[in-house]
């Protein structure tokens, strides 16, 4: 059963497949390989423009029925679809991007190159928060390498690959070069299991990173697994502060804190500082809009914040709350016990803030994932990037500052692989690579943009010469 996560009501159901079926569905990405390899590049990045006029068609079909399925603000869930065409954008780039490299005179009558190659079928064990977007960031660049693909959407989001499924079967692609199976932990086991699977790219919690990274080390096979988050911001005296406590907002609540780079730590560098950002986040947080995305009275509001994903995220996420409270972090809003008409049986819970959080507190070290705030006070910058490089996860962090210095020391101190400055969500663009560090990103290839081209194709060097006639 999939549910509307504000209503709590089924919308569809999908199958749960089997190890056979995922099986039959490599062995098509298998068969498709030899062909698709060898189709020119022009020639398969033709099937991507064809698809990337297909979503432009149908973004507003595209953007409902994720919304519907994942519970994000239709705002928020544009944004998401567009990031998704922009990185089809950038992959039927590939005729440049996978370009090799060559070296006439490498030594006496010896010319060298290294040519890039695909290497079959690859695979995604995708999450259930970015249902368009994430499958975006690999696979139309390991199709326009030349390779095959197979799918998993999380079992929570099926519709919207489901959806863009159809779509890529209107180019005319040919069959197997792209696959998708819904389904669970099984498929994502016999995708780790079968031989003929190059490669896997997962994203979700590093609990799954670790089982799917250890694996495919295993079983030989190339892997990115891109895990969970806990986004800090630090807030320097100088900060512009009314424009800081707007775009904390909404790095904080836009998809109900369900962003791997929502932040969800405001560290401040000072007592005064830190009382005035409490009270102005606090006062800011009241008045979020918390409803269901799909009411058309708040629909195209700027910053609604709909439901989290579950009923069992809810659970986790309230009993993450009663743990905040007993360790002694002072709950400033509580976002609990919220009812809104008409979604009675939806996930929802409000902007809640814990203040007077200390490292160390399992509030601070767990990712919640959900609209949960923790607000903390340090006395120097050096300080602030301590905390973050402490932490087990290092996805995003971003400094609110008006100095140059300030910024400087922080893009180059903290450890976390997305840096902002003045900007609360540090989302890389689809031309450069996504990923973060430690906990965040158990393998060294990025998604996206030209970094990404890495994973997906070989290099074979090859150095030649040629004896005079
Ligand atoms: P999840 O780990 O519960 O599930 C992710 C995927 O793994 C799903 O498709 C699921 O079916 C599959 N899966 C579950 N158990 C498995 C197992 N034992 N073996 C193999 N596969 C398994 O994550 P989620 O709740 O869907 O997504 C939220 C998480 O993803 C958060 O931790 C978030 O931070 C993270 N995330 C990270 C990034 C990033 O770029 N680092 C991006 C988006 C989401």
């Amino acid at each position: 059963d999939v549910e509307n996560p504000s209503t709590g009501q089924v919308i569809s159901r999908v199958p749960l497949s089997t190890e056979a079926e995922t099986n039959r569905a490599i062995e098509s990405a298998h068969a498709a390989y030899q062909a698709w390899s060898r189709t020119p590049v022009s020639r398969r990045a033709q099937y991507l423009y064809d698809l990337l006029g297909l979503l432009k068609e149908n973004e507003k079909q595209i953007t409902l029925t994720l919304v519907e399925e994942m519970g994000k603000s239709i705002p928020d869930a544009y944004a998401e679809t567009k990031r998704a065409i922009e990185n089809l954008e950038v992959a039927c780039g590939m005729p440049v991007l996978q370009q090799g490299e060559k070296l006439v005179g490498a030594a006496d009558g010896i010319d060298a190159e290294v040519i890039r190659q695909p290497m079959g079928v690859f695979a995604l064990i995708a999450p259930f928060n970015f249902p368009a977007m994430v499958p975006f960031w690999f696979f139309p660049y390991a199709l326009a390498t030349g390779n095959t693909y197979v799918m998993k959407p999380s079992e929570l989001v099926p519709n919207t690959m489901r959806l863009i499924t159809e779509y890529i079967d209107r180019t005319g692609l040919p069959a197997g070069v792209f696959n998708l199976v819904n389904g669970d932990k099984t498929v994502a086991d016999a995708f780790m299991a079968n031989p003929l699977v190059q490669g896997v790219s997962v994203v979700g919690s590093s609990r799954v990173c670790k089982i799917v990274a250890s694996k495919c080390a295993s079983e030989g096979k190339r892997f990115q697994a891109m895990g969970g988050a806990k986004n800090h911001l630090v807030v320097m005296p100088d900060a512009n502060l009314d424009k800081a406590i707007q775009n904390m907002i909404t790095s904080c609540y836009g998809c109900a804190g369900q962003r791997c780079m929502a932040a969800s730590v405001i560290v401040c560098v000072g007592e005064d500082l830190y009382w005035n950002v409490c009270d102005k986040f606090i006062a800011a947080s009241r008045e979020v809009i918390t409803a269901n995305p799909l009411d058309p009275k708040v629909a195209y509001e700027p910053m609604v914040m709909g439901p989290v994903i579950s009923a069992k995220s809810k659970q986790f996420i309230l009993d993450m709350i009663k743990t905040g409270i007993e360790e002694g972090a002072t709950l400033a809003l509580d976002g609990r016990g919220l009812a809104i008409d008409g979604c009675e049986n939806g996930y929802f819970i409000g902007p809640t803030v814990f203040t007077d959080v200390k490292p160390g507190m399992a509030i601070h070290s767990t990712e919640v994932f959900g609209p949960v705030v923790s607000i903390m006070q340090v006395d120097t910058l050096d300080e602030a990037i301590g905390v973050i490089n402490a932490h087990q996860y290092g996805n995003g962090a971003s400094i609110y500052t008006q100095s140059g210095h300030y910024a400087r020391k922080f893009k180059l101190e903290a450890n976390a692989g997305m840096i902002g400055v003045n900007v609360g969500i540090p989302a890389p663009v689809a031309y450069l690579p996504f990923g973060g560090m430690k906990a965040s990103l158990l393998s060294d290839i990025k998604a996206q943009g030209k970094a990404v081209v890495n994973f997906f194709t070989q290099d074979k060097i090859v150095t030649e010469r040629f004896f005079d006639e």
